[in-house]
């Protein structure tokens, strides 16, 4: 009891990675001793419970921070004129993001650095999944080029609802239902608003604990692997690649994205912008979390970047909600990663559906620590790679997570001081 007491005043990070350490110990030991079947039967169980519970969390967390996310626009109407600006900046600037992460991923293939010998025993570990992954592919050839729409538009939302791969279904009808939400006099619709405002709450009291659950499911997913592994450790040094990945091209994002934005596009100058952004930087650096961050970016972007607070106001708090370039950067190299370790070649139009889900379910990322492993799982669902591949990631993220919270941040408020520029 004092042990568990003792363990869980330790950070969640530290924990994580204790518990990324003690799978692979409990994996080589199991190795040696033969163990193979009990770490099967009895441990593995436990990661593919942590990787359920955050596919479980997956629907119901999207579904309602989008609602939430939509009918709290409602004040597009005050500054109706920067509405749909804010919105379309803030996804270009995602775009952006994401296709650097999947050029940087493409480039230097980071899980191809695993000894290829090893990925046949962990592609016979998870041959189901493939072989249904490479049937889905096939049908999809053989429709047309507007098949793409059967995959968006549901014909059933309680039926899409029960899949995790139909999340682009799901998406479609939250922004569909917040949208009409929208539309209606608010007095009919307070009630939903504040409903989905109590859910939301909820949920991400629920997410709190399936992360809290990490370290556990880390420790079993990982000492799984070590055994689908066969003890092989070139893992490591592919790890150590995906890191350098991540985090160059945080970085470019960072130094060169942004700067240029503002650059061209605002009367800021771009050493001004930077040198205003560091408190705020290290402030998302230190709490891993955009939302907590937001008190910070507001104060800053008014005073010392000159935005007035009736449009910082506005595209901040949105922006904390929809807008997550270093999270989404993140994550396509991440996909792309666990793909290239498990000996999966993703098709094109697997990327194009990367790229889809990416930009719409930052949306529903919320800016808390480790906010993105469910959007990461759902992910991975949807375009049929095993969800196990995220332990693979999970015991190094705590940093990729701090620098891509100061990038999510530094994003939100160059999109505001552009804002501000158009705005005059
Ligand atoms: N920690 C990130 C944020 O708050 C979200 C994530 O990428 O996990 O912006």
């Amino acid at each position: 009891m004092a042990l568990i007491k003792k363990l869980s005043s330790i950070p969640l990070y530290v924990q994580i990675l204790i518990g990324m350490i003690a799978g692979i110990i409990i994996g080589l030991v199991a190795l040696q001793l033969d163990g193979t079947l009990f770490i099967k039967h009895w441990v593995q169980p436990w990661g593919q419970l942590f990787i359920r519970l955050l596919q479980l969390i997956a629907i119901p967390l999207v579904f309602i921070s989008l609602v939430k996310g939509i009918t709290g626009l409602k004040d597009i109407s005050k500054v109706s004129k920067i509405g749909g600006k804010t919105i379309g900046i803030y996804i270009i600037t995602t775009l952006v993001a994401i296709l650097l992460g999947l050029a940087m991923g493409l480039i230097i293939q980071p899980g191809k650095l695993i000894d290829r010998n090893e990925v046949v025993h962990l592609q016979k570990s998870y041959q189901e999944t493939v072989q249904e992954k490479k049937q889905v592919a096939e049908q999809t050839k053989e429709q047309g080029p507007l098949a793409f729409l059967n995959d968006i538009v549901p014909n059933n939302i309680i039926a899409a609802s029960t899949d995790n791969s139909k999340m682009l279904q799901v998406i479609f009808f939250a922004i569909f239902f917040g949208i009409a939400t929208l539309a209606v006099p608010s007095q009919h619709t307070k009630p939903v608003i504040s409903l989905f405002d109590s859910l939301n709450d909820i949920i991400l009291k629920m997410v709190d604990y399936i992360i809290s659950f990490a370290p556990w499911g880390v420790t079993a997913l990982m000492a799984g692997l070590i055994i689908d592994f066969g003890g092989n450790t070139s893992i490591f040094s592919a790890l150590a690649v995906y890191a350098l990945t991540v985090i160059a091209a945080l970085l470019i994002l960072l130094l060169f994205f942004y700067p240029l934005l503002i650059h061209l596009f605002s009367k800021v100058s771009p050493g001004k912008f930077i040198r205003s952004m560091y408190p705020v930087q290290l402030f998302a650096f230190t709490t891993s979390s955009s939302a907590a961050t937001l008190p910070v970016t507001l104060k800053t972007v008014e005073n010392k970047l000159g935005v007035p607070e009736d449009i910082s106001s506005f595209v901040l708090p949105v922006g904390v909600t929809i807008n997550m370039d270093g999270t989404s950067c993140y994550q396509t190299i991440a996909i792309l990663f666990i793909a290239q370790v498990l000996g999966i070649n993703l098709s094109f139009s697997q990327l194009v559906v990367i790229v889809a889900m990416t930009v719409l379910s930052s949306i529903g990322t919320p800016g808390i620590p480790g906010g993105s492993y469910v959007i990461l799982a759902m992910v991975l669902t949807s375009v049929g790679i095993p969800a196990e591949g995220l332990a693979l990631i999970l015991g190094i993220d705590r940093p990729l997570d701090m620098l891509r919270t100061s990038v999510n941040v530094t994003g939100d408020a160059a999109v505001c001081t552009i804002l501000n520029r158009q705005q005059n």
